[in-house]
């Protein structure tokens, strides 16, 4: 039997199509939604929903841990869940309570000892075929992937309320502040991002400048988050943000693979850089070789007297 974790997005229909395309009964588990009428349309005649005061705001661990006592009590060959940030969170710490592997954004399965697998990787940049022996198999299904319904409508889906004792330190959640209006990363049609180049915190007051100019925001590498400089809303990449701008300006960043997987649908990219061998400096469809604290003063410089005449 297949367990699909599901939550409230079409995306999870998704999941639940691939899981029953794969030939095996297949169980729906929620943290405590699901419409079980909807359910036994698609051919889901159990719905084990996971209720908990402790899972009433956002709890991982919780989540986690109340999925694998549900593992554990419904043996299951395999869980597949919807790759959202919350359910692959929940099924990496089911995992790691279980001392199980976790195979995330899978693409294509075929069951059996050992599972096959192909996995996106890399950001989307690579495929990896892999093979998966476990007692339980634990995946999470990339976005975008789907299957036929392999089974036809059930009269009724059963409900099984499930309410688990729970062990885990939880992370929780004290205190909710709203990101503010305005441009985010993922909505700016300019960027203006700058990496170790940039050399200090105060040494993004020039970008900031830059981005208020072209009507955008400033962005940055991960070094630039490790280094405290810019919170990691500002991140672009591989573990920050996915962006998409008309203009993408990336100032004293190399451009590691990690980074360049949040850049490259940019429109136009445009790097400075001191280095002219710097990948992002070859992958970019304009590039200035030279320091970004000459490059871009003289860019704000050039801006504000244009727009005086
Ligand atoms: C699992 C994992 C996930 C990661 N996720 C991300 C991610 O989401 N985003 C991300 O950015 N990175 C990510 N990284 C880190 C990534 O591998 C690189 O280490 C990082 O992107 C490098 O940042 P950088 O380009 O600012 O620094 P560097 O690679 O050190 O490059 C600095 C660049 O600045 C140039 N430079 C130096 N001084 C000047 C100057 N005065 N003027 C102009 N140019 C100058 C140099 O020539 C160089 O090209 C991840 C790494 C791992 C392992």
């Amino acid at each position: 039997m297949i367990l699909t974790v599901l939550d409230d997005s079409p995306a999870a229909l998704d999941v639940l199509a691939f899981a029953q395309s794969l030939g095996q009964p297949v169980e729906a588990v929620t943290f405590g939604g699901g419409d079980p009428d909807d359910l036994a349309k698609r051919g889901v005649s159990t719905l084990h929903r996971i209720t908990s005061d402790e899972l009433a705001d956002y709890a991982p661990a919780a989540s986690g841990e109340a999925l694998l006592r549900l593992i554990e009590q419904v043996r299951p060959d395999g869980v597949l869940a919807v790759s959202s940030d919350r359910v692959t969170e929940a099924m990496a710490h089911a995992a790691t309570l279980a001392r199980l592997p976790l195979a995330t954004n899978c693409v294509e399965v075929t069951t059996g000892d050992p599972w096959l697998l192909t996995r996106v990787r890399g950001g989307g940049m690579l495929l990896e075929e892999a093979e998966l022996t476990a007692d339980v198999a634990l995946l999470t299904i990339a976005q975008g992937v789907s299957g036929e319904i392999g089974a036809g409508p059930v009269a009724s889906c059963e409900v099984r309320e499930f309410t688990p004792e729970l062990t885990a330190t939880q992370a929780r959640v004290v205190e909710r502040t709203s990101r503010g209006s305005g441009m985010t990363l993922a909505t700016a049609p300019v960027i203006v991002s700058g990496g170790r180049g940039v050399g200090s915190a105060d040494g993004y007051a020039v970008l900031e400048e830059l981005a208020k100019r072209l009507g955008g925001v400033v962005g940055c590498s991960r070094v630039a988050t490790n280094n405290g400089w810019r919170p990691h809303s500002d991140q672009v990449g591989l573990t920050g943000t996915k962006v998409t701008p008309e203009l993408y300006l990336a100032c004293g960043i190399s451009g590691a693979t990690q980074h360049w997987v949040g850049c490259m649908d940019s429109k136009v990219i445009m790097a400075v850089n001191t280095d002219p061998e710097a990948p992002l400096v070859r992958r970019a469809n304009y590039a200035v070789i030279g320091d970004v604290h000459e490059v871009l003063p003289a860019i704000v410089k050039e801006i504000d007297s244009r727009s005086k005449t």
